[in-house]
């Protein structure tokens, strides 16, 4: 018998999840890296919240439209011919290295360029590791973010083609937050990054699959709903790229996160957004019931 019509479950994912999260290679700081010694033995991220979507989830052509996304952002089934189901993957930051970001106020911390650049490596290994574990069980699998046909847009430049493409345009044919809104993850907040029941500061990572799994039931209905409008993040971002009522704008923080490079090189990042606000770890409307 097929080994995929046996016992591929949402549980067994989960478990095989949290698994993969400590034997991929890559998410613990290590001097082979090209970092500075004194980080070495730090781990970047901790065990991933996982979700489930439906490949055919109709927010995925409304993620089409060029004040949502854009027509260049590819549907699951565009990836994938065979995609019934996205998995996406939170992982959060680790406390050492928010800890890090926490105390600064004009540029990230060295460990907080480290999480971005290297554990997004990280990440890249551990979505690939967990499409090849889903061939082996005789399922298609596609990882969007690390497809060759995978393009960011950035300030209007990187993908060619479309006449709705402005300088102000950023996005990618992938959005992996997007992504996690359709997979009940959690909501945006008005800095553009995603609160999960993790909180924000973390990454994600996504897998197309042809297993039909049942979506999980999204408990909120706005593209906000986590967000408490406590504009912490207006009052942590150094360029004062987040506007109270109108959210982050992409060119302001672009520059900014580019002029880290001055400090980081070869690395860049910033998250000073993401930490030190209350949906840092944790989704800031529960604490409001609380
Ligand atoms: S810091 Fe406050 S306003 Fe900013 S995204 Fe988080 S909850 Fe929303
Ligand atoms: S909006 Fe951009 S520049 Fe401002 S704190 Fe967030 S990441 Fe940094």
């Amino acid at each position: 018998m097929d080994r995929a019509l046996k016992t591929i479950n949402k549980e067994t994912i989960r478990a095989y999840a949290k698994e993969l999260w400590s034997r991929v290679p890559g998410n613990i700081l290590s001097e082979d890296m090209g970092i500075d010694p004194r980080y070495s033995g730090i781990r970047m991220y901790d065990a991933p919240l996982v979700g489930f979507g439906s490949a055919n989830d109709p927010l995925f052509q409304t993620y089409k439209a060029p004040d949502v996304i854009g027509p260049w952002h590819m549907s699951p089934n565009e990836w994938l011919p065979e995609a019934q189901t996205v998995i996406s993957f939170f992982f959060p930051t680790s406390e050492e290295i928010r800890k890090s970001n926490r105390q600064e106020e004009q540029i990230a911390s060295t460990l907080w360029a480290y999480a971005r650049i290297e554990g997004q490596n990280y990440i890249l290994a551990y979505t690939e590791a967990m499409a090849a574990w889903f061939r082996e069980w005789g399922y298609e699998a596609c990882v969007p973010s690390a497809d060759p046909r995978w393009q960011q847009l950035t300030a209007g430049k990187g993908i060619e083609g479309y006449s709705e493409i402005q300088e102000d345009s950023f996005g990618s044919r992938w959005s992996e937050r997007h992504a996690a809104y359709v997979c009940a993850m959690g909501t945006f907040g008005l800095s553009k990054g995603f609160i999960t029941e993790k909180g924000m500061a973390g990454r994600f990572g996504s897998v197309l699959v042809s297993a039909a799994l049942e979506p999980d039931p999204r408990p909120f209905t706005g593209i906000y709903d986590n967000c408490i409008h406590c504009l912490a993040c207006v009052r942590r971002c150094p360029a004062k790229a987040i506007d109270p009522i109108h959210g982050k704008n992409h060119m302001i923080c672009g520059a900014h996160i580019t002029a880290s490079r001055a400090v980081h090189a070869p690395r860049y990042g910033c998250g000073l957004c993401q930490t030190g606000v209350p949906c840092e770890s944790q989704n800031p409307i529960r604490l409001k019931k609380a």
